[in-house]
């Protein structure tokens, strides 16, 4: 079947992009917390490539290669420098392939490139910011060599860091798709308002641009609402699925607040302990939903993320995807189902189980 491009899909309709799978490998014992590496791709291939599947299955459109972190200056922090490209074309390899191994009567998915936060950005100073550029510069072309469709540019709370992993996507001619992640200041680090950051982005020639990560669906959307208003380009929303407050707007500083017994050994909920404050997958869908009649059409959930989730996402916008097949069916449950099988006095019972 013929694959349309990110551009012809988004005016088609919407776009579905699973992320988060720094936690997902973790939750699945291939990724170390705190450390957050994407080793993966070389170690354990099969067990990367089964996290695409499975959001693949849950309706992605996307599978985004798995290069989070996996830039230069992260490889540099491990020691392991040398794995840079191997790790990098590892990744958009199983990507390249989940993507393409769709039934023949299926629209292959889009192979997304991913650049990210690079931890050493500084304002003040031109040789980081030269390096970063090269940073990401490296990644892109990797990601052009390997068939990338477009390249995700995403969790950026410096906007001056933003704008140059826009620069270097442009630079490799791949549609881009720009995703900040403001701190709990609710400000770019650099002073730049989340909606001024959003409009440069757009007049710099971001095809996408939104936000990822850190928030929770309560404290992303309104900003949401704003860049709605002040830009007119595609935008993206993907949240954690984590209860952030105003008090509390990223998971970074976020509290247990669920009668927790056990805390983590570090001192955080941030990135081990968040469990109790994960958001039922009716919030998810709630939130795509609202995202969707604001007119965002690029949707995804972020860290904390299962194919769960994305499969409420595709939910949300009335998209029947493989696993819409697995959603909950009530009615045969053995207590609180309308089954007729069901005897009256174990329905009953429901109340006092
Ligand atoms: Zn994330």
């Amino acid at each position: 079947m013929k694959k349309r491009n990110l551009l012809s899909r988004l005016n088609d309709g919407a776009v579905i992009c699973a992320e988060g799978f720094l936690f997902e490998a973790e939750r699945r014992g291939y990724l170390a917390s705190g450390e957050f590496v994407p080793e993966l791709a070389l170690e354990n291939p099969e067990a990367l490539k089964n996290i695409h599947k499975d959001f693949q299955h849950a309706g992605s459109d996307v599978v985004q290669a798995f290069t989070y972190n996996g830039h230069r200056e992260k490889m540099r922090v491990i020691g392991k420098e040398e794995l840079l490209e191997p790790l990098n074309r590892a990744a958009l390899k199983i990507a390249r392939e989940v993507a393409n191994e769709v039934p023949s009567d299926q629209e292959p998915n889009l192979i997304a490139g991913n650049i990210s936060n690079s931890n050493i950005w500084n304002p003040n100073d031109e040789n980081s910011q030269k390096e970063v550029h090269s940073i990401f510069k490296e990644m892109v072309e990797w990601a052009a060599e390997e068939g990338a469709d477009f390249v995700i540019g995403e969790t950026f709370y410096y906007a001056g860091e933003a704008y140059a992993a826009l620069e270097e996507i442009k630079k490799a001619n791949l549609h881009a798709v720009l995703t900040i992640a403001p701190m709990a200041e609710n400000v770019m680090r650099d002073d730049v308002s989340v909606v001024d950051t959003c409009k440069e982005l757009e007049q710099r020639g971001a095809d996408v641009v939104g936000m990822n990560c850190f928030r929770g669906p309560t404290t992303m959307m309104p900003y949401l609402k704003e860049i709605r208003k002040a830009i007119k380009c595609y935008m993206a929303a993907l949240p954690i699925p984590f209860r952030t407050t105003e008090k509390q707007p990223t998971f970074f500083n976020l509290d247990d607040n669920n009668n927790c017994t056990c805390p983590s050994p570090h001192g955080r909920t941030f990135p081990t302990a968040l469990d109790p404050m994960y958001c039922n997958r009716y919030e998810i869908r709630k939130f795509a939903k609202e995202a969707h009649a604001l007119g965002i059409n690029y949707l995804g959930v972020c860290c904390g993320a299962a194919p769960m989730h994305i499969r409420e996402v595709a939910k949300a916008i009335g998209r029947e995807v493989p696993a819409s097949r697995y959603q909950e069916k009530m009615a045969n449950h053995f207590m609180y189902g309308t089954n007729e099988r069901i005897p009256d006095h174990i329905k009953e019972y429901g109340d006092k189980a």
